[in-house]
């Protein structure tokens, strides 16, 4: 089956203006040619840094922001060609960290949950939102008139997530959506989310920097750094075998990792690179312990590991292709 979401090559830099005229001195290279693609119905978690671009290739995706290159292509028609940024939004909705900012404050729940409903000019958006804040589990006896600021965290998120689906979306960007949360509302979020994906027949993009929430969401998960793919795979493929050295370091940092299971990784040594300026060849090098020269001067590129063809990984250790494969030398499998 055709992918839902397919993205090539896509680059944002964001330019930095400095001087008493304000011209660009610089650019952030926030997302600099990632490609990837998204299957109908599953999850995709995407992790890594804050500054990665994370939450940029969300705001991409969703046409908040506009790419300088590289292609969108959702249910097979292209951004920007057969696919307006209008008939994107009606297909993609978002749910961000913020609850509260997410709402506005003025509008009771109810108000805001049947917007969605009158926007695609449904019939009985009332009725519709009601049925919706009851599935989401809230009571619309007792929340319907209510506004934002005297709900909980939790509850707002819920009512977020309400009015993301009253929408009819096929996909939902979910960025940093349960992190303000207590673990325990975090963990009924995550139960709602998971069940509203198969009813609804949903396809979600998961962001988060927490990989144990990933892990329970997700079908796949996808690591950042610096702006840039560096792997990709199955939840349970990745859990067995981390195949790039900063996917490594990102897992051994977890807290709640099994010491047994825990590759003597050492904690990632200082601060990201500064993306305006980032490392040549390999972004990664300058932090990554296996760097050789070949790292430094040239760009590794993403691709399957032997047998795994849906673990994909851009490391040199691991490019046989290139020739400047070292799988073996010192990286355990
Ligand atoms: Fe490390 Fe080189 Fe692999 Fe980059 S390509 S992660 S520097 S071994
Ligand atoms: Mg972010």
């Amino acid at each position: 089956a055709q992918p839902l979401v397919i993205v090539r090559d896509l680059q944002k830099h964001f330019p930095i203006r400095g001087g008493i005229l304000g011209r660009t001195t610089a650019h952030v290279q926030a997302v600099d040619g990632v490609s990837f693609s998204v299957r109908k119905g599953e999850t995709l978690g995407i992790v890594g840094e804050s500054g990665c671009g994370k939450s940029t290739t969300a705001r991409l995706l969703i046409g908040l922001i506009e790419k300088d290159k590289g292609e969108i292509i959702f249910d097979g028609q292209a951004l920007g060609e057969s696919l307006s940024l209008r008939d994107l939004r009606r297909d993609v909705q978002m749910v961000f960290q913020d609850s509260y900012a997410s709402l506005n404050p003025r509008l009771t729940i109810l108000d805001s949950v049947a917007f969605g409903a009158r926007v695609q000019g449904l019939d009985e958006p009332e009725d519709r939102a009601r049925s919706l804040m009851a599935r989401v589990g809230l009571d619309p006896d007792r929340f319907a008139h209510r506004y934002p600021h005297e709900l909980s965290g939790g509850q707002r998120q819920r009512v977020n997530i309400a009015r993301a689906l009253a929408m009819s979306p096929r996909l939902v960007v979910l960025d940093e959506a349960v992190s303000a949360l207590d673990k325990s509302v975090e963990a009924q979020v995550l139960n709602l989310l998971t069940d509203l994906r198969r009813e609804y027949g949903l396809t979600y993009i998961f962001i988060s920097h927490d990989l144990n929430v990933v892990r329970y969401i997700s079908d796949r998960i996808l690591v950042m750094y610096l702006g840039e793919v560096v792997e990709v795979a199955p939840v349970d493929s990745i859990w067995q075998q981390q195949a790039h050295p900063y996917t490594r370091s990102l897992f051994s940092a977890m807290p709640s990792m099994d010491p047994d299971n825990r590759t003597k990784v050492p904690p990632l040594a200082g601060d990201p690179p500064n993306p305006i300026n980032p490392p040549s060849g390999c972004r990664f090098h300058t932090r990554c312990r296996y760097a050789e020269a070949v790292c430094k001067s040239a760009a590794p590129r993403l691709g399957a590991l032997p047998g795994a063809p849906d673990h994909l990984t851009a490391c040199h250790l691991h490019d046989a292709a290139s020739g400047h494969s070292r799988a073996g030398m010192g990286i355990p499998a």
